[in-house]
């Protein structure tokens, strides 16, 4: 079903940015106790900025950010936006202390390219096999790299191993920031008396930073989960007789949406995440979120 096709639930709720697939979908509002929220792009707001290239020992961060962003340059995350855009357009700080800056401009072709959602980016540039991603999947970072990456996420920032012929070549570092109205999301949905929760697929550390900006504490925080840990994670609050609620807006958000007993997919989503939805809201104003389950709750007190 294309966006458009979703059915308008109430004229209410498509007048505050709310579309509904179906009447049935009212009844699992009134039931939902935890809400799950996916972090980038959910909670925050998912344009991210390249704040640093930090090369390994010996590699030069000009390359590393030109390599990465050739094959960045055929995705559309977040991440790959950040990384592609500052190769195009600005020049970024490189080494740790910022002290010199790198430009790279045009970017050759990619070949082979291969996105695996919530690990990364593959493809063969100028005979390279360059492979941009979550530091987990390079098997072993340099001491240097894994110093800098610890530096950088316990700064809240985001970042990305670049590797290229089977050897980790630097991290590209990007920082996203928490939506205005998320703590206020955060606290509507506590006074319905909800149980939000964080998770992401990003490190631990930088999912903590988001979760204390918005009031979500560490213990409600489930990090470095793939898009498959995030259909368990729903299943597992399920199992234990929770009924879940999840608000995503990525593919890699798409299978748990799904599997949640109510999906809301966020304004501006993929198509995916759209489709997996039960509730669609229409911006990415994450207050929506209590919105459109209160309206809901509201809206079956009436029919009733
Ligand atoms: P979230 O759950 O916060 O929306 P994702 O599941 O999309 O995050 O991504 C999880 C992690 O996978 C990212 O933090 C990053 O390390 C890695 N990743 C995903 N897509 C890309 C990409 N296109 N380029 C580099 N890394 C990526
Ligand atoms: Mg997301």
């Amino acid at each position: 079903a294309t966006p458009t096709a979703l059915l308008v639930g109430t004229g209410r709720g498509a007048q505050v940015g709310i579309l509904i697939r179906g009447p049935e979908v009212l009844e699992s509002t009134r039931r939902v106790q935890t809400v799950l929220l996916d972090k980038t792009g959910t909670v925050t707001s998912g344009r991210m900025q390249v704040v640093a290239v930090l090369p390994a020992p010996g590699e030069d961060a000009a390359e590393v950010l030109r390599l990465a962003a050739a094959v960045e340059d055929a995705s559309e995350h977040p991440i790959a936006r950040a990384i592609a855009d500052a190769a195009r357009e600005h020049a970024v700080a490189a080494g740790a202390a910022g002290e010199h800056a790198v430009a790279v401009g045009v970017l050759p072709p990619v070949a082979d390219f291969a996105n695996t959602a919530g690990l990364g980016v593959r493809g063969t540039v100028e005979g390279h096999a360059v492979l941009v991603g979550r530091p987990q999947v390079f098997v072993e970072l340099p001491d240097a790299l894994a110093a800098e990456l610890d530096r950088e996420r316990a700064a809240g920032h985001t970042a990305v191993v670049v590797g290229w012929d089977g050897r980790p070549r630097g991290l590209i570092s990007v920082a996203d920031t928490v939506k205005p109205t998320a703590a206020a999301a955060v606290a509507d949905l506590r006074r319905l008396g909800l149980h939000p929760v964080l998770l992401t697929g990003d490190a631990e550390a930088v999912a903590r930073s988001v979760a204390a900006e918005v009031g979500i504490a560490d213990e409600d925080v489930i990090a470095e989960v793939l898009p498959e840990e995030k259909v368990a994670a729903v299943r597992r609050l399920q199992a234990q007789g929770r009924v879940v609620a999840m608000v995503g807006d990525g593919v890699n958000d798409a299978a748990a949406l799904a599997q949640a007993d109510l999906g809301l997919a966020m304004g501006g989503g993929t198509d995916a995440a759209i489709e997996a939805s039960d509730l669609t809201l229409v911006n990415a104003d994450p207050r929506l979120v209590a919105d459109a389950i209160r309206l809901s709750r509201a809206t079956l007190r009436t029919i009733k």
